[in-house]
């Protein structure tokens, strides 16, 4: 059985194109989640590293300005030892910045009070993203707190020479302070830009990592809806499509049971006469007598002939693949005129045809069985009452189809059979045909996706038209 139009013209989106969007757009999200994370952690250790920076930085001036004015040694170690919190972080920057060895910058981390655990990140985002606007200019800031730490140095080492030798007065001490002070107030400064740069980028990165996560996921939800439609709907035309195959199976089944009951009885018929002719005929003496019972014989054998000519056509039909090919109408025209001659009356006829087409790309198998059968039908409905009887045939090409026409003027339709006539085994006289006929080139005509209709009217005549897509 063919498959619908219906179902022939429904297209479908490549559900494998949405599976390749809904992986690829997972990947993109893991690696896109992976990487922000860590941006973000590496950001946070940052922002804990400055906190150390800042407060050693302040606990130095704070030891120095204490130095400055007890002179303690004590206040002297500590402030060497708080401002090298600042300046190993300056060390890690600095050999960062040259592309050094990774080892020493890690060591200045470490130096730095950062967290061991932070160092692999500190190191990459420093190494990944170093020219990023906001890491690019909180690298700046830090350069600029660097040398300003560099500057408290100078000032502790000076300061240290003066008491060291004595040098010290309250004017002088009175100018450290300053100087510390200056210092202290621009690193401030500084320190407060490195954090706010930080901040801003960490926030700009949050608000970017919401806005994918958001794409993607309604890239992800979409794409399987569509999946999920796609599917849903398939099923429901595989489904529909079953139940029109099974509807067609039934009828198919049911034809098939018509078919192998009649088509027995058919066969039979014409055997169980012949018997009974054979019978009479050996006890028959009269030659005449004799000659008609072989008349009566050849008449069986005739309608016996065509109704496996039915079947077999029939079964052509049922089972062969339809075939475009050149075919020419006129040629299957005279063929089944010839064939046909043995038909009672046939020679009675006259035959017209007028052929406006001839080559045309179709199935000859179909149009052979629908010729001979229209014509065949148009010799057996002959009205023999008539003085002239005739066959026309016409072929035509009529908006975009080929057309065949096969009229005559015998003894037409009546009205009641009309609607039956396309019916498995519907005849109206058993004596000329099976009923298979009509039924057969309704079937060839399908078959090649053309139609047939008939005009007729009882005792004028009637005409078949068969239309051909081009
Ligand atoms: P059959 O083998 O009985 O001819 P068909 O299927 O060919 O069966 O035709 C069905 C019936 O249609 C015929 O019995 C006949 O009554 C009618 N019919 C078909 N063709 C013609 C025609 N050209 N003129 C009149 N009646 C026709």
């Amino acid at each position: 059985m063919s498959k619908s139009p219906f179902f022939k013209n429904i297209r479908f989106p490549n559900v494998f194109v949405l599976l390749v969007i809904v992986f690829v757009s997972c990947a993109l999200l893991i690696c896109i989640n992976f990487f922000t994370i860590k941006i973000l952690s590496a950001n946070r250790a940052y922002a804990n590293g400055e906190s150390h920076y800042s407060k050693g930085q302040k606990d130095a001036s704070r030891h120095l300005i204490t130095y400055l004015y007890t002179k303690d040694q004590n206040q002297w170690k500590l402030y060497l030892e708080e401002l090298e919190v600042p300046q190993a972080d300056g060390i890690a920057r600095k050999t960062l910045l040259k592309v050094g060895d990774n080892k020493v910058a890690r060591e200045g981390f470490l130096i730095g009070r950062n967290h061991k655990d932070d160092l692999d990140d500190l190191v990459w985002l420093f190494v990944n993203f170093q020219q990023v606007s906001f890491l690019a200019k909180a690298i700046d800031e830090w350069g600029q707190g660097d040398e300003l730490i560099f500057k408290l140095f100078i000032v502790g080492q000076e300061i240290n020479a003066q008491i060291k030798y004595n040098l010290l007065t309250p004017e002088s001490q009175k100018k450290f302070l300053d100087r510390i002070s200056v210092i202290s107030d621009k690193l401030t400064i500084n320190e407060r830009n490195f954090s706010n740069t930080l901040g801003e980028g960490t926030r700009k990165i949050k608000n970017l990592l919401i806005i994918t996560n958001i794409v993607f996921i309604l890239i992800i939800v979409l794409s399987v809806c569509s999946y999920y439609s796609i599917m849903v709907k398939r099923l429901l035309v595989s489904k529909k499509e079953i139940e029109v195959k099974n509807e067609n199976l039934i009828i198919v089944n049911r034809e098939l049971d018509r078919f192998v009951y009649s088509a027995s009885h058919d066969l039979r018929s014409p055997i169980t006469s012949l018997k009974g002719l054979i019978e009479i005929t050996q006890l028959e003496d009269d030659i005449d007598q004799i000659r008609t019972y072989l008349g009566l014989m050849h008449k069986s054998l005739t309608k016996q002939d065509q109704f496996i000519i039915d079947i077999i056509d029939y079964s052509k039909n049922k089972r062969k693949q339809v075939v475009m090919e050149p075919v020419s109408l006129q040629e299957l025209f005279n063929e089944a005129i010839s064939q046909l001659m043995h038909i009672e009356n046939a020679n009675r006829i006259t035959f017209t045809q007028e052929l406006q087409v001839d080559q045309i790309q179709s199935d000859g198998l179909r149009l052979k069985i629908i010729i001979s059968n229209l014509l065949s039908n148009a010799i057996k409905y002959a009205d023999i009452n008539k003085k002239e009887m005739f066959i026309s045939v016409k072929t035509y090409f009529d908006e975009g189809y080929n057309k065949i026409e096969v009229s005559d003027n015998g003894i037409g339709i009546k009205e009641e059979y009309k609607d039956n006539i396309f019916e498995m085994y519907f005849g109206t006289n058993k004596n000329k045909g099976s009923g298979l006929g009509l039924y057969i080139v309704k079937e060839a005509v399908e078959n090649i996706q053309g139609n047939i209709s008939v005009f007729s009217e009882s005792t004028i005549g009637s005409k078949f038209v068969v239309t051909i897509p081009n």
